[in-house]
């Protein structure tokens, strides 16, 4: 039976670490599913079309066999009935350092709560990714700082022309 996981997240944008976490996971899982939120009351700087389109792109500078076993799309449900929906039963998530975890633990457990057959599992970037988030690209990019070695190149591309 083949092992569906799901990565979700807001991908605002997606960084070198989300791609390291991407590839890891495909040692776990025989297909993963990159799902982009498109959760409303959340405020993105990025459109949810361009940050599909952002991974998408991003994801084909991998290599063909590892493209094969990756799909990407966005959504807007509840993540647990999302899972459901795709006949996967594994959550992927990232963990940078201890801020991570207090939010992941409640999540985790409130997905739990709701659907107790889904298990999430936590895959460590990097460490030269642990320091890498989306809301620091945005914040030094905004300030007209060099994000170069932090972003794939579809995204540092998107961001100099905005
Ligand atoms: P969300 O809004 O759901 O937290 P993000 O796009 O910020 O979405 O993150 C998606 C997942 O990727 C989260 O589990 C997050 O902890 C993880 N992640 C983000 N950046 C990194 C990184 N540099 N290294 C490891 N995991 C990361």
């Amino acid at each position: 039976m083949s092992k569906i996981g799901i990565y979700p997240g807001s991908f605002d944008p997606i960084t070198l670490g989300h791609l390291d976490i991407i590839q890891r996971s495909l040692n776990v899982v025989d297909k993963l599913i990159i799902a982009v939120s498109d959760n409303k009351s959340k405020s993105h700087m990025i459109s949810i079309d361009d940050r599909l389109d952002l991974t998408i792109k991003t994801i084909q500078a991998l290599p063909d066999n590892l493209q094969k076993k990756i799909e990407i799309e966005k959504f807007d449900n509840l993540l647990v009935h999302y899972v459901k929906s795709k006949n996967a039963s594994l959550i992927i998530r990232g963990l940078r350092a201890v801020s991570d975890f207090e939010y992941e633990f409640l999540m985790t457990g409130m997905n739990r709560t709701i659907d107790n057959e889904i298990e999430t599992i936590f895959l460590m970037s990097a460490e030269k990714y642990h320091f890498i988030s989306s809301r620091f690209i945005k914040e030094i990019h905004n300030l007209g700082g060099d994000i170069s070695k932090s972003v794939p190149k579809p995204v540092l591309d998107f961001l100099s022309k905005i």
